[in-house]
């Protein structure tokens, strides 16, 4: 790979987004891709998804220590969940300020128009996800998308294969 593939501001330019099942079931799909396209992003590969148990469980494995955990799982299995790869400048950093603070009931005070603010209930209901860090996006890329198209691919995810652990 060339040197350039690996300067850091490539690493931020994707991200991967979940409308969850409340704001899903709540039909919020919709508004929250249009205020991504506003916001500048562009949207490079999306899909309706139902996990099942395992593949929440797999998907949260990082938090199956914590005791919010079984919750969570049950939650992100209980319905479709709308997922979007984003692309764009500091993709990761820009849907994170979109999203707000993970507790919706801080959102409403510290960030009101956030769309945890606005969608949320409470601190596992809350909306909507956005990877933390490059590593994650390919993880979570990876997990949904597999071998996502050549047409959405960065110099730099070409030299950083996908993989689904
Ligand atoms: N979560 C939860 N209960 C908590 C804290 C977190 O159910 O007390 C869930 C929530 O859905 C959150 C996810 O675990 O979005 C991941 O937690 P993290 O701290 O990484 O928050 P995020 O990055 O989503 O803001």
């Amino acid at each position: 790979c060339p040197e350039a593939d690996h300067d850091e501001s490539y690493q931020k330019d994707i991200t991967l987004a979940i409308v969850k099942p409340d704001a899903f079931l709540a039909a919020h799909v919709d508004d929250i891709r249009q205020e991504i396209l506003h916001a500048g992003l562009q949207i490079k590969a999306e899909g309706e998804f139902v996990l099942d148990k395992a593949s929440a469980e797999l998907f949260y494995r990082e938090h199956k220590n914590r005791n919010f955990f079984p919750h969570l799982v049950s939650f992100m299995s209980s319905g479709p969940v709308y997922v979007m790869l984003l692309s764009g400048r500091d993709a990761i950093k820009k849907w994170r300020l979109m999203i707000g603070p993970t507790d919706p009931e801080k959102a409403r005070k510290d960030s009101p128009l956030s769309i945890r603010a606005r969608f949320g209930t409470d601190n596992t209901r809350n909306a909507v996800h956005g990877s933390d860090s490059h590593e994650s996006v390919l993880r979570e890329m990876g997990f949904f998308f597999g071998n996502y198209t050549e047409e959405s691919r960065t110099p730099a995810d070409a030299c950083q294969p996908v993989t689904v652990q």
